[in-house]
């Protein structure tokens, strides 16, 4: 993202709760001049407990339609089930998207997708609410087998075990290797349901911009702090409007051509050192081979936590002393001390 400052915009409040709340968000939207290309409100809303506000469901529709009416935005809503898309084509909805909770479930997908067949408006397809880069795909397959409208990609986090600053984690890998594989289908950043909290939206939005996101969905509000839902994530217009200001915009390619080269020397040095990472790596497993043989003549056990535990220890401390996060240290501990479990076991079969 993007030369010309461009970036694909889905803007609009969490949930639409009453016709007037619609059309003040609407309009304080115009007014800041806030980069706009679609208007989104959530309709029906999925919650993850009973008993909190679930949407104004389809009296809601008519409110959209005098939105688009005024201001000329193609509207996009939420939907979950064939009957949510059989209202929404009835309410000449232009975009649909399918949440984070559906898309982990595909039966709920196959329903949506059959419903959408032969259709030709866009469709968004969230990343589900668990980290399965398979689920991901097999919602996108589904989808692409029966629209013939365009379709794309909506990361907004993930809930993980361990505790995270963000609501949703944003596990980067997993959008990464989406773009990989995917490299055609746009892939927006949904940073309000990442950070769950204003505070981070900001630095998550100029991520979105360093990582070459196509855009963003971004929820707003009249008045945030009264929102029926996610009120702690949404952003009056205008301030969402000075964010965007201060976004450092950047180029996907082009580059000055002195900077070329030294770009080139950089990347080549990175190659290098990536080589003599593994070079490290497949020599502290060889030790580990040898120490899974000596386990076993000893009948020992392979694994002895007290050793985890002091050489987590010893990784974390290393680890900040070279800048690293506790977190990147965590993961790159597990990842490694499992591949030498393996290791251990490999010269004993
Ligand atoms: C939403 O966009 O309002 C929403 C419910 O998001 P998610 O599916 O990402 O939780
Ligand atoms: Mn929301």
């Amino acid at each position: 993202m993007r030369k010309n400052k461009k970036a694909f915009s889905i803007i609009g409040p969490c949930s639409a709760e009453t016709r007037e709340q619609v059309l003040e968000t609407a309009s304080l939207i115009h007014q800041s001049k806030l980069p706009i290309d679609v208007f989104r409100a959530g309709i029906w809303k999925p919650r993850t407990r009973p008993g909190n506000f679930e949407g104004v469901g389809k009296k809601g529709l008519k409110w959209l339609q005098e939105v688009k009416a005024t201001y000329g935005w193609p509207i996009a809503i939420e939907v979950a089930s064939a009957q949510q898309v059989e209202d929404a084509l009835n309410s000449e909805i232009d975009v649909l998207w399918i949440g984070a909770r559906t898309a982990t479930n595909p039966f709920s997908v196959q329903e949506v997708a059959a419903a959408l067949k032969g259709t030709t408006g866009p469709v968004w397809i969230k990343n589900p609410v668990n980290p399965d880069l398979d689920l991901w795909i097999g919602a996108l397959e589904r989808i692409v087998q029966e629209t013939k409208g365009e379709v794309g990609l909506i990361h907004r986090g993930f809930s993980i075990f361990r505790a995270s600053e963000y609501r949703n984690h944003p596990t980067w890998q997993i959008p990464i290797e989406m773009r990989r594989r995917y490299p055609e289908i746009p892939m927006l950043l949904d940073p309000s349901h990442m950070a769950g909290k204003r505070a981070l939206i900001p630095k998550l939005m100029q991520l979105g911009v360093d990582l070459d996101y196509d855009g963003w969905m971004t929820e707003v509000h009249c008045q945030p702090d009264q929102a029926w839902s996610d009120a702690a994530q949404q952003f009056k217009p205008i301030d969402l409007y000075e964010i965007i200001e201060d976004i450092a915009w950047k180029q996907k390619d082009k580059i000055n051509q002195g900077e070329e080269s030294l770009l080139e020397q950089y990347r080549q040095h990175i190659d290098l050192i990536d080589e003599e990472f593994f070079n490290i790596l497949n020599r502290r497993m060889s030790i580990s081979e040898e120490i899974g043989q000596l386990k076993q003549q000893n009948q020992l056990t392979i694994l002895q936590t007290e050793r985890v535990q002091e050489t987590i220890k010893k990784w974390l401390s290393l680890g900040e002393s070279k800048g690293l996060s506790k977190e990147f240290i965590q993961k790159l501990y597990e990842a490694v001390h499992l591949e030498s479990i393996e290791h251990q076991g490999k010269k004993l079969h």
